[in-house]
Parts: structure tokens; C-alpha cells; sequence
């Protein structure tokens, strides 16, 4: 088989997800959109409910639809986009909370579905989704009277904690929810990290379940192991792949192992990134094809039969490194060609 082999450990996800629980003295949700980051949402949504989450997120409505027909009825799934044109019979026939992010969508669902849960998304600087502090102070009395579930809005800068733009989102979020008694929530990964004063009545970790920074103490949950379909050598002046890129000065023996950018090992990390044969790195050679890419493994004592890109010697962040992007990045572009293997849960 030339399929790369994706491992996902379910136990770190859970003990991931218990560590963070452990920072606050307030209930701790999941956020399961794009997939639970690519590793797979009904089985990641399974593992965390079975350890006692309660309360799920989602990007739009098509994967809280999914996630519900996975997890069944109990769990709250909430859904960042809102409530869009087009999903109201979705929102109310699998009991989705829309996180209504202006006046159009709370007319939308007031009118589409009375009576249906919803809860609030504020703005609080980052200006991307939620109602303005000014939107929100025509509406506030009458969605209130609604009993929302949730009132929460998001950090811009939550992974950089000396940011001055975290206490200025916590002031605005105070300042425009104060006196409301449904419950709160402003914080992801990286505003767990900033202590108790961002915590709230509920937390959005997402990355940090899935072993990235900024939650530095996770474990691993992600291994990939790319088999080996060829060896060879290769002479001095000969070259690797294509645009020679690659061309040798010496003898050298070269791996083709089978994933490439259509894998989500994205290309632009050619030059600087390292797979490993056990506990030795192998840098690769020449650039990253659709589907597999030269590795030299001149110095190994003798040819693999895979290579990992993930695992115990380098993990996303590492990985995301190379490529001058972040952990998330590498999570959600995990292809769909890999065989995914769940260890645990
Ligand atoms: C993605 C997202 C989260 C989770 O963020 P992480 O940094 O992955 O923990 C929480 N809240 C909102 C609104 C999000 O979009």
C-alpha cells in the first residue's frame, strides 16, 4: 500500500482537552469545525463527550448537521456562522444554536424559528463576526428578553499574551455585557492561557485539543508515516525532481516517498523540511510534487520502508515551521487521500 497512514491518538485529545479543563473553574466546550482541524469530527466529538464536554462549536451549519447525527441529542452544538439564509429548517431540525452575529440573522431566526435557542456573538475588536457595540445596545433588551444561551465574542491576539489587545477586548466584552445573566464566553486556546479574569461561563478550545500551540504542554495526537516507493542513487551532477532544483556534488541515495502537496504537505516548505526514519532526520531533496517527494537518506544504514513527517521527533508546529505558517494551517490541509487510524478513546 502507497497510502501515507495518518494516526490519530483520541487519548491526547482527551487528556488535551482535561489538561485545559483543568485551567478553569468553568465548563470547557470543543470547537469541532473544518473537521476538528482535519482529524475528524464525529470521532474527536465522540472521545470528548464521553470524557464530559457538553458544548461543541461548528463553522456553519452543514457540519453542526453532521456532528448531530454523530453525537445524538444531548450535546449543545453551536454554530459560529449563525443563522444564514437557507439553514433555518437545518438549525431547527437538529437543534443547532445559531450564534446570531447581527440584526438581520436575530430577525431571521426570530421570525423562521420562535422560541429556538440561540445564543449572541459581540464584537469586541477583532471585526470579523458579531454585532457592533452599537448594534448590540438597540438589540440588547429585546434579544435578551429571548433568554440567550450564550453571550461570547473572540480574541484577535490571545497565542501573543502581552498583547495590549487582549485587555482591551476583555474591558470592551465587560463594559458591553454587563448585567446580563446568560451565560459568557470570550475565550479559545490562547485566552484559556491568559487566566481566570478571560475565562467566563464556558471556553472555545480548538487547537490546543489537537496537541498546538500555543497550548505548549499538549501532547501529540497527530503521527503521519509516508511509505517508500523507491530507492536510488544518484551520481554527482545528476538532480532531483523537477526544475533540478536539487542537484548533488557527491553520491547520495535517494528516497521517493508517497505524499505531496495534494496531501497537504505544502510545497512551499521544500527546502528547509525533515522527515524522520525512526529516531534519524532525513532532509528532503528537490521539490515537493502532487504526490511524492525525494528524501536523501544517504546516511541511514539502510533503506526505510516509511518515513514520518509527524511524529514523536517533529510535530504541526514544527512542521509549520518550514513552511512559515502555523499549526492550524497544517492540521486543516491534512489530505483526504491519507488512511486515518484513531488509537484510543
Ligand atoms: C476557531 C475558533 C475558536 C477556537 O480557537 P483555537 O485558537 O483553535 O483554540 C474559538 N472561538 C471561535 C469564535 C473560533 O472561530
Amino acid at each position: 500500500m502507497s497510502t501515507a497512514t495518518l494516526t490519530i491518538d483520541l487519548d491526547a485529545i482527551v487528556a488535551n482537552w482535561r489538561a485545559l479543563n483543568a485551567l478553569t473553574g468553568c465548563e470547557t466546550g470543543a470547537v469541532v469545525k473544518a473537521d476538528a482541524y482535519g482529524l475528524g469530527a464525529a470521532r474527536v466529538g465522540r472521545a470528548l463527550m464521553r470524557a464530559g464536554a457538553r458544548s461543541f462549536f461548528v463553522a456553519v451549519a452543514e457540519e453542526g448537521a453532521a456532528l448531530r447525527q454523530a453525537l445524538g441529542p444531548a450535546p449543545a452544538i453551536h454554530v459560529f456562522s449563525g443563522h444564514m439564509a437557507g439553514d433555518t429548517d437545518m438549525i431547527g431540525d437538529l437543534d443547532l444554536i445559531p450564534l446570531i452575529n447581527s440584526l438581520e440573522q436575530m430577525i431571521r431566526h426570530v421570525e423562521g424559528l420562535p422560541g429556538h435557542p440561540f445564543g449572541i456573538q459581540l464584537d469586541t475588536g477583532m471585526n470579523r463576526l458579531g454585532m457592533e457595540p452599537g448594534e448590540w445596545a438597540a438589540l440588547r433588551d429585546i434579544a435578551l428578553g429571548q433568554a440567550p444561551r450564550l453571550v461570547m465574542s473572540h480574541l484577535a491576539c490571545a497565542d501573543e499574551p502581552d498583547h495590549p489587545m487582549n485587555a482591551q477586548q476583555l474591558q470592551t466584552f465587560l463594559d458591553i455585557t454587563d448585567g446580563i445573566d446568560a451565560p459568557l464566553s470570550l475565550s479559545n486556546t490562547g485566552g484559556i492561557l491568559l487566566g481566570p479574569e478571560y475565562h467566563f461561563d464556558l471556553t472555545r478550545p480548538g487547537i490546543g485539543l489537537y496537541g498546538g500551540l500555543p497550548h505548549a504542554d499538549a501532547r501529540p495526537v497527530a503521527s503521519l508515516e509516508i511509505p517508500v516507493i523507491q530507492c536510488r542513487n544518484i551520481e554527482p551532477g545528476e538532480s532531483v525532481g523537477y526544475g533540478n532544483s536539487f542537484v548533488t556534488e557527491e553520491p547520495r541515495r535517494i528516497a521517493t516517498i508517497s505524499a505531496g502537496y495534494a496531501d497537504g504537505v505544502i510545497r512551499a516548505m521544500g527546502p528547509k523540511a525533515l522527515v524522520f526514519a525512526g529516531d534519524e532526520a532525513c532532509p528532503l531533496a528537490g521539490r515537493i510534487s502532487m504526490d511524492m517527494m525525494g528524501v536523501d537518506i544517504t546516511h541511514l544504514s539502510k533503506d526505510p520502508k516509511t518515513l514520518d513527517l509527524l511524529g514523536p521527533h517533529q510535530g504541526v508546529d514544527d512542521v509549520a515551521g518550514y513552511a512559515g505558517t502555523i499549526g492550524y494551517e497544517i492540521l486543516t490541509s491534512l489530505g483526504a487521500r491519507y488512511a486515518r487510524r484513531y488509537i484510543g478513546g
